[in-house]
């Protein structure tokens, strides 16, 4: 039996999926986008909050988790809602969340990722769930290292992937001012989406949290994206969403 280590689970979540549902979030993460509003969720082990004065983090096994889930089934089924893993990057904990997954056949199961996982636990992921949210952030893969610390060169695969099979799936592209709103960005990854086999079911705009900062003196951590610009350029979102006329765009602020 896998064990894993949450960070937060929301129960009752309106805005991460079909339905209500109920959100899990993994620890850890092998991203480190500087505008991540979750610094709770990159540490793969428990952190001490100071502000909270607690530690963040618990351990669960499979078994554990997928019968806390399983209580709320009813709710699940009379909103048509369901699970929804989130993280951190939650296919980092494969095992675990895996092995949770299958112990949940008759649950409706949505994986939300950055697509960071080798091809080979992307395409299982891919037999276990119902509904994909998958991360685009920067097509140029020079500016994904720079502010993700990672390449894309997985993430675009796994895309590519992902839209081969048959399985729903929402784009979400976070909308950082002048690191992904840029008009070159946004213009390459309307192509990106555009050349895909399959379309996605939904484009999600997400804003940038302005309060992203907040969380990470708590942590003892530094929130490193210097960013004097708080508004996204709507010129360019705007320019982006006219390209998609027959795809159901939502922006959420
Ligand atoms: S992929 Fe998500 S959780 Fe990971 S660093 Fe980026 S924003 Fe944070």
């Amino acid at each position: 039996m896998n064990n894993g280590y949450l960070f937060d689970i929301k129960e009752f979540a309106t805005n991460d999926g079909p339905g209500i549902r109920l959100t899990v979030f993994l620890k850890g993460c092998p991203l480190r986008c500087l505008w991540c509003h979750n610094p709770e969720g990159l540490s793969f082990i428990p952190q001490f909050n100071n502000m909270m004065n607690r530690i963040v983090g618990k351990e669960y096994s499979s078994e554990q988790l997928a019968r806390h889930i399983l209580n709320f089934e009813d709710v699940f089924s009379l909103s048509q809602g369901g699970v929804t893993f989130s993280g951190g990057e939650a296919l980092a904990q494969s095992d675990f969340l895996f092995e949770t997954a299958l112990k949940l056949p008759n649950v409706h199961k949505l994986l939300d990722t950055s697509g960071f996982a080798s091809n080979k636990i992307f395409e299982k992921a891919l037999t276990i769930f119902d509904l994909i949210f998958f991360d685009i952030k920067l097509a140029d893969d020079v500016l994904h290292k720079k502010y993700t610390g990672v390449s894309n060169k997985l993430i675009l695969q796994n895309l590519q992937i992902l839209s081969k099979s048959s399985l729903p799936y929402n784009i979400r592209i976070p909308l950082i001012p002048d690191i992904t709103d840029t008009k070159e960005n946004l213009d390459a990854i309307a192509q990106i989406i555009d050349n895909l086999k399959n379309l996605p079911i939904q484009i999600d705009l997400l804003s940038y949290n302005v309060l992203a900062g907040g969380k990470y003196s708590s942590y003892n951590m530094n929130f490193k994206l210097k960013n004097e610009n708080n508004c996204v350029n709507i010129e360019n979102v705007e320019n982006f969403i006219s390209k998609f006329e027959n795809l159901a765009i939502f922006h959420k602020e």
